[in-house]
């Protein structure tokens, strides 16, 4: 029944003088996200709506798929068009609509019309009423609520006019390259893919770094993260016009962890390690022209993420640190997890290069000049070490 879309857009509405920006760049992450899949579409946009016009057959839950995963879409409206061939006739295409849509016949709705082509011969309100009474006629379980209605059936008249009343949720936020690029740390576990998933979902591009410490951590444990840049990119990459996949760097991290645990106290292990992984995902990140590095740390979550140690973590960075999860709480986090499927995976028991090297009683409370005193301890040997690490990462381009 339905040939076509209103895609509804939040915060894009907003802008001033830029919108046309936000609203191209929409655009072309839509026409992007559909040539991935079967069927012809045109998305055009007109007087401030983006439209997706079906030009062939196509699988509508497949559609709407692909659209829930483009940022800056808050609402997809599956729309019927038809020509206009008099009241009439429209009465029955609306009586044939909502008997459709809504089968089980009891919802309460309210008729919303609008008239963009202001030469129709009757007005809103007119049409309003009379298409009320023709639903009330042929559904006697239905009834008018003009406050909460179930749903509004929204009808525009325009060169052809537009019917629709259902509103599928979209993921929200802006589109992605709309807001620079940032490097994301991301591990095995179930937050950092969250964490770059909520970041990108503002309009920001990513790259990604992974720390792994083979031969202690495996080759499996790598390709879990790989899988979990895979999720993460299917909302958050390929861009259309902007550039393409994720690239993610994956460095190894053993000697100098081998490094730290030779030369520092156990206690401190996983704080001076988090120090050196930032360290490194920063080089890259300036390398690769990222403005920020975003992390999965949520406050208190473990010793490595109170207060102090994150002032400690915080300290060795000059590009500022995003921790969109950092107030969120665990549950809180796997429900996302779950909802962009990255939860399964996650999960998966292979070891992290965190895991590996922690000590049984980390500090809770790092002492930052007590830290940076046992930093010295690494000092002539570990800058050759992260020098080879950086050089000898692997990048990955993630589709
Ligand atoms: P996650 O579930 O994201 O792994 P976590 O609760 O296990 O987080 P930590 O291991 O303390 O927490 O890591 C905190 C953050 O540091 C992670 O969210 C991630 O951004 C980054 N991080 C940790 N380990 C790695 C790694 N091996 N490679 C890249 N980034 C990492
Ligand atoms: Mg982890």
């Amino acid at each position: 029944m339905f040939t076509a879309f209103l895609i509804k857009y939040a915060e894009i509405g907003v802008k001033g003088r830029n919108r046309y920006l936000f609203e191209d760049a929409l655009v072309d992450q839509i026409r992007f996200a559909l040539s991935k899949i079967d069927g012809e579409f045109a998305v055009r946009k007109t007087q401030g709506r983006i439209y997706v016009d079906a030009q062939s057959a196509f699988d509508f839950d497949e559609t709407v798929e692909a659209l829930k995963k483009v940022f800056g879409i808050s609402g997809i409206c599956p729309v019927v068009y038809v020509e206009d061939e008099g009241f009439e006739k429209l009465s029955g295409t609306i009586v044939n609509y909502v008997k459709t849509v809504y089968p089980e016949g009891n919802k309460t709705f309210k008729v919303c019309a609008r008239r963009a082509r202001k030469n129709y011969p009757m007005r809103s309100m007119e049409i309003n009423c009379e298409l009320g009474g023709v639903i009330l006629d042929a559904c006697p379980d239905m009834k008018v609520d003009v406050h909460h209605p179930d749903f509004e059936l929204n009808v525009e008249i325009r060169e052809k006019i537009y019917i629709y009343s259902e509103i599928i949720p979209g993921p929200g936020g802006m589109p992605v390259g709309t807001g620079g690029k940032a490097m994301l740390l991301l591990s095995g576990g179930i937050d950092s893919p969250v964490a770059g998933y909520m970041i990108s979902k503002r309009g920001v591009k990513l790259e990604a770094t992974y720390f792994h410490a083979p031969p202690y951590t495996s080759e499996r444990a790598k390709q879990k993260v790989v899988d979990l840049a895979k999720y993460v990119a299917a909302y958050a990459g390929p861009i259309a016009r902007y550039s393409g996949p994720i690239r993610l760097h994956v460095v190894n991290f053993t000697d100098v962890q081998l490094a730290i645990y030779e030369k520092c106290p156990h206690d401190e292990l996983t704080i001076i390690m988090r120090r050196y992984m930032m360290r490194i995902a920063e080089t890259i990140a300036k390398e690769t022209d990222c403005l920020g590095l975003v992390t999965g740390e949520s406050i208190g979550q473990v010793a490595s993420q109170t207060m102090q140690s994150l002032v400690a973590t915080n300290e060795v960075c000059e590009l500022p640190v995003y921790r969109p999860l950092i107030a969120f709480d665990k549950q809180d986090i796997v429900d996302i997890s779950e909802k962009i499927n990255t939860y399964e995976t996650s999960i998966l028991p292979f070891e992290d290069c965190c895991t590996i090297f922690v000590a049984k009683h980390p500090v809770t409370k790092p002492n930052v000049k007590v830290i940076r005193g046992h930093e010295k301890n690494l000092e002539g040997t570990v800058e050759e070490l992260v020098k080879t690490a950086l050089e000898t990462r692997e990048i990955i381009e993630i589709e």
